[in-house]
């Protein structure tokens, strides 16, 4: 059982009310932790504590402060181990994820924008009496707020280039998932980085979250969570004119064309709509298939769904754990019997797994195909966030961009053709922000990430994150007296 504390200021304590939020293992039903029910109050401390450390840090150069980026990278890749394990724990994914994508690309964010900054180029433009020169300056407090399914992956992705770029931090990780974001406070405290430049504060997203974002000293906030909580969080900050970048759900397509090698792929395309339990913000939740192979695809994509093996996230073979907690397990089976009421039929999965005794209380569900619903059915445009999928047949190419662009959501698609010119002037006619072709979750950090619609505002990755948390400054100077 872990007593986790906030960290203000270089030091771990608990919140001024001394309440707590317990922490439960998902596929279990065990308490792990218990964390700070943070409220303003908190926030205020570490604001304090941020203001202070800001001239000190923003002052450093920029290869100073990537040196310290990269010692947290070494420092949480000895503990590389102990991040996957604890996030298992506290999510529920099989162990082999946490390891190969959530731990890998912890250290990974550090390193990369660690050395981003080495091509970092400051724009002049000269005139002939004058030079622009452009600099960037820090944007200042920044307020960072994450979601449980990728909880380390996606905190480092935003504490990593808002450090370098000279911001001191004020992280709020989910309340469901806070383990890995106190490692990331241990290591910065063993590695000693200065006091204030980087703080965490534990809590519930309306009470703590709502604090931060609603503070007059943070002048940026990156949120990365559910569309609802992004219009709360952009109805705050927009008023008191934040920097603000949202990234927020998605409902994408995965559109398998007649040409498409899908025996070879049938692993990849199952991996893209079962990951994480479906839980991923890019998931392909709706499959679109072309007529003339819909019965071959199905009968392979079926097949292989069904032998995933669902289990004790902490073993190695599981390839499917428990979903976030009992409450969203329940959120995820209303759209399934939604489903039902639309008039769809499910080909595999739909129940609770039978895991024995130790898993009875954990929020596993089986995989879930279905088929038969409307494009436009409420089951095939919402969000589930879960490991359900609906399969839709589509005659004509126009059919399938016509669907996968009939939701509110525009994060992400992919296309599966042998024939890449056609796939990527499909492409180019969804409304998402990111396409794969033959592939899924296939990241380069340089490219912008980040979605259209209801999926976001702004981009993040490489210079995008970079550029965000920067303020630019112009300098005009004239030459002629
Ligand atoms: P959520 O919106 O419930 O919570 C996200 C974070 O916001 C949590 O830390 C929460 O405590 C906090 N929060 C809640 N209310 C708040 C408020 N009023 N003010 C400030 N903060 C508040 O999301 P979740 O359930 O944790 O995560 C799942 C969602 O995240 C899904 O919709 C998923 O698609 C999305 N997501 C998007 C991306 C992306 O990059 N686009 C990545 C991962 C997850």
């Amino acid at each position: 059982m872990i007593h986790v504390q906030n960290y203000i200021n270089g030091t771990f304590r608990n919140s001024i009310n001394n309440n707590c939020i317990n922490n439960l293992n998902p596929a279990t039903g065990d308490l792990i932790a218990t964390i700070p029910k943070s409220d303003l109050n908190d926030i205020d401390l570490a604001v304090n504590a941020a203001k202070k450390a800001f001239p000190l840090w923003s002052n450093l150069t920029i290869n100073e402060r990537a040196n310290w980026l990269k010692k947290i990278a070494n420092e949480l890749e000895k503990r590389f181990d102990e991040v996957a394990k604890l996030e298992s724990k506290d999510t529920g994914k099989p162990i082999t994820l946490a390891k190969n994508v959530d731990a890998t690309r912890s250290v990974s964010n550090f390193r990369f924008f660690a050395n981003l900054i080495e091509e970092l180029e400051n724009p002049e433009f000269g005139m002939d009496d004058a030079m622009n020169t452009i600099i960037r300056k820090p944007a200042g407090i920044a307020g960072l707020i994450t979601p449980w399914n990728l909880p380390l992956y996606l905190l480092s992705w935003k504490v990593a280039p808002a450090l370098v770029m000279g911001n001191c931090v004020i992280a709020k990780p989910s309340e469901l998932t806070p383990l890995t974001a106190n490692l990331l406070a241990e290591v910065i405290s063993d590695i000693g980085l200065p006091k204030g430049v980087f703080n965490i504060i534990h809590g519930y997203g309306n009470e703590c979250g709502q604090s931060l974002v609603e503070h007059p000293d943070i002048n940026l906030i990156s949120f990365t969570g559910g569309t609802q909580t992004g219009k709360i969080v952009a109805k705050t900050a927009a008023p008191m004119f934040k920097k603000l970048s949202l990234e927020l759900g998605g409902k994408n397509a995965t559109i398998i064309l007649e040409d498409a090698d899908f025996i070879s792929n049938i692993d990849k395309i199952a991996r893209s709509a079962f990951l994480n339990q479906g839980q991923v913000c890019l998931c392909g939740s709706r499959i679109l298939v072309h007529e003339s192979i819909y019965t071959p695809f199905m009968e392979n994509f079926v097949k292989h769904v069904s032998s995933m093996r669902i289990g004790d996230p902490l073993d190695e073979n599981t390839a499917l754990g428990s979903l976030i907690s009992l409450e969203h397990r329940e959120k995820v089976e209303s759209y399934i019997e939604l489903a039902i009421e639309e008039g769809g039929k499910i080909l595999l999965g739909g129940k609770r797994p039978e895991l024995g005794e130790k898993f009875s209380r954990g929020a596993f569900l089986e995989p879930t195909i279905i088929e038969g619903l409307k494009f436009n059915s409420r089951t095939s445009t919402e969000e589930i966030f879960g490991p359900v999928v609906t399969i839709h047949r589509f005659k004509q190419v126009e059919d399938a961009i016509k669907i996968a662009n009939c939701t509110k959501y525009g994060l992400a698609a992919s296309i599966w053709t042998k024939d890449t010119e056609l796939g990527e002037s499909i492409a180019k006619r969804l409304d998402t922000g990111m396409v794969w072709i033959n592939c899924w979750l296939h990241r380069d950090l340089r490219v912008p990430f980040g979605g259209v619609k209801s999926s976001g505002v702004g981009r993040e990755g490489g210079f995008y994150s970079l550029e965000f948390f920067t303020e630019l400054q112009n300098i005009c100077t004239f030459y002629d007296l």
